[in-house]
Formats: C-alpha cells, structure tokens, sequence
C-alpha cells in the first residue's frame, strides 16, 4: 500500500518546514510506503530552494516546479496527474490541513465501505462576519442551481482512493473548480469535521475580490441557470413589452395622441438597456469559458522537478 501526499505550495517557503516535519511524523505512526508531491506554484520566494533541500535528503520527495504562478486549482491538478500511490490526499502546505488526522482518515478507508473521506471545517470563527455571510449565501446558491453537491465549509483536504483520483484527472477541463469536481465525480464520501486551525507562518493569499471572483467562476463552471435567467428575463420583458403596445394602440384609438409620456419612455429605454447589457454579460461569461476551454491550453508547465516519469506540460483535451 502506498500514501501520496499532494501539497500546492506558493510563497510557503516558511510554512514548508513546519509542515513536512509534522507529515515524517504522522508517516512514522502508520509506517507505509509514501510519496510527498509538492507543487511548487510559481513561488516568489525560497520555496523552491527549501524543496530542493528537503528532496535531497529525502528521497520521498518529489518537487514539481511551476514556470509561473498557474493558481491551486493547476497545482492540485499536477499533483493528482502524477501522483502513483493507491491512497491520495490533498493539503494545503500551511497546516490549516492538520496532517495529524491522516491516521484517522486511512483508518476509515481502509475498515470501511468509503471511496474518500473529506474534511469540513465546523466552524468560521476568526473570520469576518460579512465573509461568512457571503460565503454561507454562495453556498445555497450554488447547491440549488448545480448538480454538483458542493457542502458548506468543505476544504481542499481529502484522502481519496485511486478509482477516484483517476475519475478527477479524467475531468480535463481547463477551467477548474475542485469543489464542483470532488463532488461532481461521486463516489462514497465520508465527512470528517474539525475546527479551524490558523495557518502557521506566511500569509494568505485570498483576498474578498478573489474570494468573489472564485465564487462566480464556480457557479458558471456547474450550473447553467444564470443562462436560463437571461432567457426568461426576455421571455418577460417580451410579454411586458406587447402589453404596453395594446395599451398604447387603445389609448391612441380611444383618446387621440396627446403628447405626454417622455418620463415613462426613458425609464422602459433604460431599464430594457440595462437588462439588455446584463443578460449580453452573462451569456459573455459562458462565450470567455468556452473560448478558454477550445484553446486547450496546457493547465500546467513544469520548468524544474526531481521525479522521474513526470509529465512537464499537461494538455487539456
Ligand atoms: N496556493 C497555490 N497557488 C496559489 C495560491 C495558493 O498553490 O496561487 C496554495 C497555498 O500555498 C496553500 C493553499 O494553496 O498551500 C491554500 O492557500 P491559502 O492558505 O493562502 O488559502 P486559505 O487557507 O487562506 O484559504
Ligand atoms: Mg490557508
């Protein structure tokens, strides 16, 4: 039985010492053959370096060196394209993923009938209010208009088993929402709670316009319906449309054509505009993902890495 860990890592390089120390203990407590696989994503900073380091004194770390900051979704992405053993987990190089609960999580795989067990966080405290509102409203949004189950809370930290791996990485697609795609792929999943941990050292790297740019990525990535809305909104405005002209033909058959009106013909301009420019912006998301996806750029470039049979451009298809 072998474990492969995946860590993205970008700017960690002072997370990164905490963090494999306490893995090469948690390993030592369930003795089998492991694989540590970080992603280096671009960093600006010594993560490379202290990577190299570890790698040349420890033969079961492989580096994966990005050419550019390709994102966490492509440093995930690369981990699980080239990871080899029959267990794989995802973890964020911080220790917010506290490595101790891998015991725990291989035990529950391994004893029972679960394909992965996935981590949440029971709480959102140490945050601020008005993020977590935003967040707990993306969350409903998103599970009502996708067919993706996407929970609440749920972080990038998971221990899968191979088949499921094999579904992810079958998923090529160039725009990448592992929330959606853990989810959208099935399989038996196990929910571990646990409470939210500070990261260690260095910082974030999310910021509320990103964290917003993120959601509605997600939410055009799994769902069609902000499409519908723009269809049905022209399914009304329509309808509104036509009544207002018999209005007007009737009024004009009956009363004459006085003269009046300026105000309401420039609040109906306006409004159809508005709705008119929102609803051309929606379907523009969807056009900006498809033109990104036919291009099938590769979701990743590997400059510089220690493993043997990695593959250093992955195509999307
Ligand atoms: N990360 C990455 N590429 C990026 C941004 C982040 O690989 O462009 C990694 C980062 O090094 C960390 C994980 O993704 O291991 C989560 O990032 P962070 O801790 O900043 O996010 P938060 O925990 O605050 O949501
Ligand atoms: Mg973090």
């Amino acid at each position: 039985m072998k474990l492969s860990l995946i860590v993205p890592c970008y700017n960690e390089a002072q997370a990164i010492p905490f963090l494999y120390e306490e893995i090469d203990k948690v390993i030592k407590q369930i003795s089998c053959e492991c694989e540590l696989l970080f992603v280096d994503d671009g960093s600006k900073d010594n993560t490379l370096m202290v990577l190299k380091e570890l790698a040349q004194k420890d033969s079961r770390v492989i580096y994966l060196s990005f050419s550019r900051n390709f994102g966490k979704e492509a440093a995930m992405y690369a981990g699980l394209c080239n990871a080899t053993g029959d267990y794989i987990a995802v973890m964020d190089a911080d220790m917010q993923d506290p490595p101790s609960l891998l015991p725990q999580m291989l035990d529950i795989l391994q004893t029972e009938e679960y394909d992965c067990v996935a981590t949440r966080r029971q709480d959102r405290e140490g945050e601020p209010p008005i993020r977590s509102w935003f967040a707990k409203k993306f969350y409903a949004i998103i599970n009502k208009i996708s067919d993706a189950d996407i929970v609440d809370g749920a972080r990038d930290f998971r221990l899968m088993k191979r088949d499921m791996v094999d579904a992810i990485v079958a998923m090529s697609e160039y725009n990448r929402f592992s929330k959606g795609i853990f989810g959208w792929v099935g399989f038996k999943t196990h929910w571990l709670s646990y409470k939210n941990v500070e990261r260690i050292a260095g910082e974030t790297k999310w910021n509320f316009w990103k964290l917003t740019k993120y959601a509605i990525d997600g939410i055009i990535n799994f769902s069609q319906v902000p499409l519908s809305i723009a269809s049905w909104m022209g399914i009304l405005m329509t309808i509104t449309a036509f009544a207002m002209l018999i209005f007007v033909v009737v009024r004009k058959l009956l009363f004459g054509d006085p003269v009046d009106g300026w105000a309401s013909t420039i609040c109906v301009i306006l409004f159809v505009g508005g709705v008119q420019t929102f609803c051309t912006g929606v379907a523009g998301q969807y056009l900006g993902k498809i033109y990104l996806e036919s291009k099938h750029r590769p979701h990743y470039i590997i400059s510089q890495t220690n493993g043997a049979h990695v593959e250093k451009v992955k195509r999307s298809h």
